[in-house]
């Protein structure tokens, strides 16, 4: 199902796209959470990590590749960054097109768990 991200790499919507190449497109979040923080979207439409095939392997391994550039690019690779993929209601998802969050740029924390 399209969702606003694939409007977004098909740039019929704006967005502060950083990335993009044939398998991945990566834009800052809307809402920062950090002084980085960018969505890392495949373009093909997978909804959650429960939809990922074995066939996408590929495709999985190229986000994490954008994420490695991304973050040298930012200027966030030395002091560290962290990479977070939410699935579904437990997960706190709320676009349903893959993606994983780069957050970066000040001390990060323990993990987010509301406990
Ligand atoms: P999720 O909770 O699904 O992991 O994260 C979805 C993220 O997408 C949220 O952090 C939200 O701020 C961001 N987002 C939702 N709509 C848009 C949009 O139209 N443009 C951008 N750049 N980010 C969006």
């Amino acid at each position: 199902m399209a969702t606003i991200f694939s409007k977004i790499i098909n740039k019929e919507i704006p967005s502060d796209m950083v990335y993009q190449d044939e398998y991945v497109t990566a834009f800052r979040d809307i809402e920062p959470q950090a002084p980085v923080h960018i969505l890392i979207v495949p373009n093909k439409e997978i909804p959650t990590v429960n939809d990922i095939q074995e066939d996408d392997e590929q495709l999985v391994g190229k986000m994490f590749t954008a994420a490695r550039k991304i973050a040298a690019d930012e200027g966030v690779a030395a002091d560290g960054y962290r990479l977070l993929i939410n699935c579904n209601q437990h997960g706190g998802q709320e676009v349903f097109h893959l993606h994983m969050h780069l957050f970066g740029g000040r001390p990060l924390g323990p993990m987010l768990l509301n406990r």
